[in-house]
């Protein structure tokens, strides 16, 4: 029988109403005569009071400690959806991550998956049971329990879906789809109906934060295909895939956002010769991620590179780059606060020449300064001030006509 893999994210559960809301859900799919497979995410916002008590403890708690802590939000909502399903007639059975075989890196809070062993869950579809799967966790090879980082249910979920051999993941959440941008602050944005996986890939980076980039990359190396829907609306959503028809000459299909981004710069002597990527090799080495990177060298001017971090990382980036002062020889750093980042997202983008020239017409009429500029062959991003990013994304959003599609369409 083929099987469907379902996950019910954090708001869609938040409540036992809610919870046997989804039972019901579930109960009409099974009815269509699939085997399922649920993976759910804690209960609202569960995770975050796990974390704060702990935080009332002490700032900075053992990482293991937390895995162990906050896999226990998913294991609350396994067995009382479990519980709920039983109530409704269902045959169920809950499963932890170790439970349904999900074996990972050993790294905590971040664990990537390295293999699902899921006879167990294989055993309880073969019973006639739908297997309830605590999502965003797994366990180490020396049987630590671990977590796949923030949102990183959906990871699961399509892991499973490939382990399984699925016929299709969809990803039950409280909004309806993927968005042209996020409606709370775009208010022209408009739902998709498709998405390449690509794209979807550059959205979830960018900061769209309705999928866990891993889930979509996984999805996306096994092409399983890849649904977001609402857990209370009858719809099909937006389903990702390898290749979708490009609407309608849409070049751009997503415009995303992210706060809180800080520029650094440093600057050497005007007679420097070292590497300047030495820097990235000492920052990469404490785990500092950098985003954008520019580099100026010019005969007679004083060469320096800038890049950008998050927020969060602030404090450690200027910790190593104080304790290798003297190994990076560099004279100076200065830093600039209160960025954002706005990208523009669509396959088109590679293929049609002036698209980089329209954007950056569009923030240049709008007065907006752009500080930094990074692209791929599907995305351009921009860094600029923070307090001009809804702005921003609301003109580029009309600039390449996301909204008005919505007019052709209908
Ligand atoms: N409960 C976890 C979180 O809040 C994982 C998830 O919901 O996917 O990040
Ligand atoms: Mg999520």
């Amino acid at each position: 029988m083929s099987c469907l893999v379902v996950k019910f994210g954090g708001t869609s559960v938040a409540t036992i109403e809610r919870v046997m809301h989804v039972a019901r859900r579930i109960q009409k799919e099974k009815e269509k005569g699939y085997d399922i497979i649920v993976v759910v995410s804690a209960m609202g916002k569960a995770t975050d009071m796990l974390v704060d008590m702990a935080h009332e403890i002490m700032p900075n708690p053992s990482k293991r400690e937390m895995d162990t802590l906050l896999t226990t939000g998913e294991q609350v909502t396994s067995s009382l959806l479990s519980i709920a399903l039983q109530s409704l007639g269902l045959r169920a059975q809950s499963f932890t991550g170790w439970q349904a075989g999900v074996l990972t890196e050993a790294v905590p809070a971040d664990a990537r998956i390295l293999d699902i062993q899921p006879e167990n869950v294989r055993d309880a579809l073969g019973r006639g049971r739908i297997a309830v799967v605590a999502g965003f966790q797994g366990v180490d090879d020396k049987n630590n329990i671990t977590t796949l980082g923030r949102g990183g249910s959906d990871t699961t979920a399509v892991a499973l879906a490939v382990a399984l051999g699925a016929k299709r993941c969809d990803i039950f959440t409280d909004v309806d789809g993927v968005y042209t941008s996020d409606p709370r602050y775009v208010p022209k944005a408009r739902k998709l109906q498709e998405l390449s996986y690509d794209e979807m890939l550059e959205l979830a980076n960018l900061g769209a934060g309705v999928l866990h980039p891993r889930a979509v990359e996984y999805a996306k190396n096994y092409n399983i295909p890849l649904a977001v829907r609402s857990s209370y609306v009858a719809d099909e959503g937006t389903i990702m895939r390898e290749e979708v028809e490009v609407e309608k000459g849409l070049v751009v299909r997503g415009i995303a956002f992210k706060s809180d981004i800080i520029r650094l710069t440093v600057s050497y002597d005007a007679n420097y010769n070292g590497s300047l990527a030495n820097i990235f090799t000492i920052l990469a080495d404490s785990h500092i991620n950098v985003d954008l990177i520019v580099q100026t060298i010019i005969e007679g001017v004083e060469p320096s590179v800038s890049f950008s971090i998050i927020k969060e990382n602030l404090a450690d980036t200027i910790r190593v780059l104080e304790e290798n002062k003297s190994k990076l020889g560099y004279s100076h750093v200065h830093i600039e606060e209160n960025l954002a980042k706005v990208s523009i997202v669509g396959s088109g983008i590679v293929s049609n020449p002036g698209v980089a020239a329209k954007m950056f017409d569009r923030l240049h009429r709008e007065n907006i300064l752009v500080k930094m500029v990074s692209t791929s062959e599907i995305k351009i991003s921009v860094v600029i001030p923070q307090e001009a990013m809804l702005h921003a994304a609301n003109a580029l959003h009309d600039e390449f006509e996301l909204a008005a599609s919505l007019a052709i369409q209908a």
